[in-house]
């Protein structure tokens, strides 16, 4: 294709759509430009950056139509912060757009035509993440601290974040300011030297406890007396402090080896109900309130009278599992990572269940073998990662034919491509329900119902 434009021309677009990375884009004669801070519905004046084969850049010099639903974004980070991405759309426009994006992901890759919901959104779609991860790093004007740039190592010094909890603030802006008065280094990535490579705090939103997490470069943390009071007094409702060590050259946040400094060794959260005890290392949603319109959704789907076998893939810390044992005669939760699933039994006996049976392994691989056991499922629930259900778990799905299946989705791109799978052997979509896990952003989480329709005979 031969670009329609070239780098410095302007020109005047209609804004057609939003990338996954909230850029707007408008078509010239098919030809895609991507236009930063721009919003669907909008027409506006841009200067072209850079043109390549297929797509090409540019940027905004005047909106000529403003989209009813722009807004000023609130976070004074906005647009050099990569976190976010739709803070300058509306609160009802982002859950508008989200729920149409959702509906045209499902016609365009899965031919589906069940009915796509109204996105459930939040009351209060701020401060919502109960987990935050701030990379620390030493530069030649001091020590700073916040979230990197989009697609990049470059971090934004930054005081607060509009979406975090305010004890996560407290760590951002005071943290950097502080350490050097004790004598702690921030790490720089390029050298491999310094202490302090991340700081991670997390909060059980029902309990109030907080946990924070230092990443360090080395094993030997001379200061952490002092380190350990100075976060007492910047979060005094901290019930956790813990000392991370990574001393490799890699992009991963966490070490192996972590050393409960003060306190306990976790922090406890409730999701409906449910207690779960949250190490550093383990998985948990980042938005509770959300979290728990999920898993409400997910059961409502499941239709359980008490009676049913449920099998619940990709099940992490089991939180979707207990949500159900509540109302199923029996649980079966299979996950991959062996701590996960420990702390899935643990979460269980805390919590007194006995209905349930947690097995660490590839989902595809445990699923099967039940079934030749004879273990057999009236309903699947399944919450794979952004990669969708591994085809052997879908082939396996349509073979044992369990009478409803609840597909948990982060990603809609994955669950149409699924969902067209299960339809063309026996299921049936009935509805898919969005669920805005992650306000601001635009990132997507659906729960979609399918039921199977018939049995082949042979
Ligand atoms: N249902 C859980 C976790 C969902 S995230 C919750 O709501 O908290 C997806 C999970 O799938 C992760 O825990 C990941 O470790 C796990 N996973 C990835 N590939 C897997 C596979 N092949 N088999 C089983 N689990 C897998």
């Amino acid at each position: 294709m031969v670009a329609p434009v070239k780098k410095n021309d302007r020109k005047t677009v209609y804004i057609e759509d939003l990338t996954h990375d909230g850029n707007g884009v408008a078509k010239i004669d098919g030809y895609p430009l991507f236009i930063q801070g721009a919003l669907p519905e909008e027409t506006v004046e841009v200067h072209v950056l850079k043109t390549l084969k297929n797509y090409g850049f540019a940027k905004i010099v005047d909106i000529l139509k403003e989209s009813p639903d722009r807004v000023k974004a609130p976070c004074i980070y906005f647009g050099k912060c990569g976190g976010c991405q739709l803070q300058h759309l509306s609160y009802e426009g982002q859950l508008k757009w989200k729920e149409n994006m959702v509906r045209n992901v499902m016609k365009r890759i899965g031919k589906i035509d069940a009915p796509v919901l109204p996105v459930k959104g939040m009351q209060d779609p701020w401060n919502y993440r109960n987990k935050s991860q701030i990379p620390f790093s030493m530069t030649e004007t001091g020590p700073i601290a916040g979230f990197y740039k989009s697609k990049t190592h470059e971090i934004v010094d930054m005081e607060r974040c509009l979406i975090q909890v305010s004890e996560a603030d407290a760590m951002m802006a005071n943290l950097k300011k502080e350490l050097m008065e004790i004598g702690v280094q921030a790490y720089n990535e390029q050298s491999h030297q310094g202490m302090l490579r991340h700081v991670v705090v997390r909060k059980g939103r029902a309990t109030g406890e907080v946990m924070v997490v230092l990443v360090t470069n080395k094993h030997k943390f001379p200061q952490k007396e002092a380190a350990i009071e100075l976060i007492r007094k910047l979060v005094p409702n901290v019930t956790s402090i813990v000392q991370n060590i990574n001393i490799e050259k890699t992009n991963v946040i966490l070490g192996n080896e972590t050393v409960t400094l003060w306190g306990k060794n976790f922090i406890e959260d409730t999701i409906g109900g449910v207690r779960f005890e949250i190490s550093a290392r383990s998985f948990y949603q980042v938005n509770p309130v959300q979290t728990e319109v999920l898993y409400k959704q997910a059961l409502d789907y499941a239709q359980l009278t008490g009676d049913e076998i449920v099998i619940d893939a990709y099940c992490g810390i089991g939180t979707i599992s207990l949500f159900l044992a509540q109302k199923a005669k029996m649980v079966m939760g299979v996950e991959i990572v062996e701590q996960a699933i420990e702390d899935a039994k643990r979460n269980a006996e805390l919590n007194g269940f006995t209905n349930t049976y947690f097995e660490a392994g590839p989902a595809e691989e445990v699923i099967p073998r039940w079934y030749s056991e004879d273990k057999e499922a009236d309903v699947l629930v399944v919450d794979p990662p952004r990669k969708g259900c591994d085809e052997a778990l879908l082939t396996t799905i349509i073979e044992q034919k369990p009478k409803r299946v609840v597909y948990v989705s982060c990603n809609p791109a994955t669950l149409a491509r699924d969902l067209k799978i299960l339809e063309d052997d026996g299921y049936k979509t009935m509805e898919i329900q969005p669920v805005d896990m992650f306000p601001q952003t635009t990132h997507v989480e659906a729960v979609a119902l399918l039921e199977l329709k018939f049995v082949d005979k042979q």
